[in-house]
C-alpha cells in the first residue's frame, strides 16, 4: 500500500469540490474527483499540479457506479482511500405545493441517497486506513434551520447531518472520523442558479438583497481539511451558518419567529 494519503471528492468538477481538491493536492494528498460534469472534472484535473490525481465519471445516485469508481480510484491511489468527501449536491427551492414530484425525488436522490450510498461503499476502504481515515459530508446552513420555500433542500441537509451523527456512533469502534461541514452562502456556480424553476432571480441576488455575506469557497476547503484532521462532528463555515447555529441553540423561539416572518425563500 502506498504511503501517500488519498481523498475521493464527489462533485469535484466545480465549486466546493474543486476548491477542496486543490487544497488537498497542494498539501501532498493523492486526489480523486468524481462528477457527472466531464468538462468540469477535466478542468479541476488541469488545475492540480503533478501526477497524484485521478478523475472518473460518477452519478452519486448509482450505487453500483460507486463501487466501480472507488475500486478504480483505490487502484490508482496505490491501494488506499483515506477520506471521502460527499460533496455533490443540487439546490432546490420553492413552495412544496408547487414542486413537481420529479424535482423532489431528484434532490432527495442526489443530496441524501447519494451520501448514504457513498458512505456505504467507502466503508471497507476507510476501515483499512483507520485510524486517521475520514468521511466528510457537505451539509449546509439549511441543515441547521428549516425555512420557507426550502422544505426539500432542508430535508436533505438535516438528513446529511443525521447520517454523519449516526455514522460517527456506528463507526466509532472502527476509529473512523465522521463529520459534517455546514457552509452558509458560498461563492460557487450554485449561486448562479435560481433554485426554483419558477423564478428568474439568481440565488446570489437574493442573498445580497437580504444583506447576507457570501463566503469565499476556500473557507469550505479549509473546513474540510480541519474535519479530516479534527474530532468535531460539525464545522460551520461563514457568518450566516455560525450565527444560525448559535441562535438555533440558544434562542430557538426567536429564530422560529424570524423564519415565520420571512415570506421569501432564501438560501441553499
Ligand atoms: P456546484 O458548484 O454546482 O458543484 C456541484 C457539482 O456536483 C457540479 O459539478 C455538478 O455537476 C455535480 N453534480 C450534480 N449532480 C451530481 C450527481 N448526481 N452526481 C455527481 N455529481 C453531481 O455546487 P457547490 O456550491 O460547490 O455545492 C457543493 C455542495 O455544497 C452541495 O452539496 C451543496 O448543497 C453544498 N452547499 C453549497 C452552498 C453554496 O452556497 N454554494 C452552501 C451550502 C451547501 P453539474 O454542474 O453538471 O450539475
Amino acid at each position: 500500500m502506498s504511503t501517500q494519503r488519498s481523498i475521493f471528492i464527489t462533485g469535484g468538477g466545480s465549486g466546493i469540490g474543486r476548491a477542496t481538491a486543490l487544497h488537498f493536492a497542494a498539501r501532498g494528498w493523492f486526489v480523486g474527483v468524481a462528477d457527472i460534469n466531464a468538462g468540469g472534472m477535466a478542468e479541476t484535473l488541469n488545475l492540480i499540479q503533478g501526477s497524484a490525481k485521478w478523475a472518473g465519471p460518477l452519478d452519486v445516485r448509482d450505487r453500483k457506479g460507486w463501487d466501480e469508481a472507488l475500486a478504480a480510484f483505490a487502484e490508482a491511489a496505490g491501494g488506499r482511500i483515506d477520506a471521502l468527501v460527499n460533496n455533490a449536491g443540487i439546490g432546490t427551492g420553492g413552495s412544496l405545493s408547487e414542486l413537481d414530484p420529479e424535482e423532489i425525488d431528484r434532490c432527495l436522490d442526489i443530496n441524501l441517497k447519494g451520501v448514504l450510498y457513498g458512505a456505504q461503499a467507502v466503508y471497507p476502504y476507510l476501515q483499512k486506513t483507520a485510524p486517521g481515515s475520514a468521511l466528510v459530508n457537505i451539509a449546509s446552513a439549511a441543515g441547521i434551520a428549516g425555512s420557507a420555500g426550502m422544505s426539500v433542500y432542508c430535508a436533505t441537509k438535516f438528513g446529511v447531518r443525521a447520517v454523519s451523527e449516526s455514522l460517527d456512533a456506528e463507526w466509532a469502534g472502527d476509529r473512523i472520523t465522521v463529520a459534517s461541514v455546514c457552509p452558509g452562502f458560498i461563492e460557487t456556480p450554485l449561486l448562479d442558479g435560481t433554485g426554483n424553476r419558477r423564478s428568474n432571480e439568481q440565488i446570489r441576488d437574493r442573498v445580497r438583497a437580504a444583506g447576507l455575506e457570501i463566503t469565499p469557497v476556500e473557507r469550505v476547503a479549509e473546513a474540510v481539511w480541519d474535519a479530516v484532521h479534527g474530532d468535531k462532528l460539525d464545522y460551520f463555515v461563514g457568518a450566516t451558518a455560525k450565527r444560525m447555529a448559535f441562535a438555533k441553540r440558544w434562542m430557538p423561539g426567536k429564530v422560529r419567529k424570524q423564519l415565520r416572518a420571512s415570506l421569501r425563500p432564501l438560501g441553499q
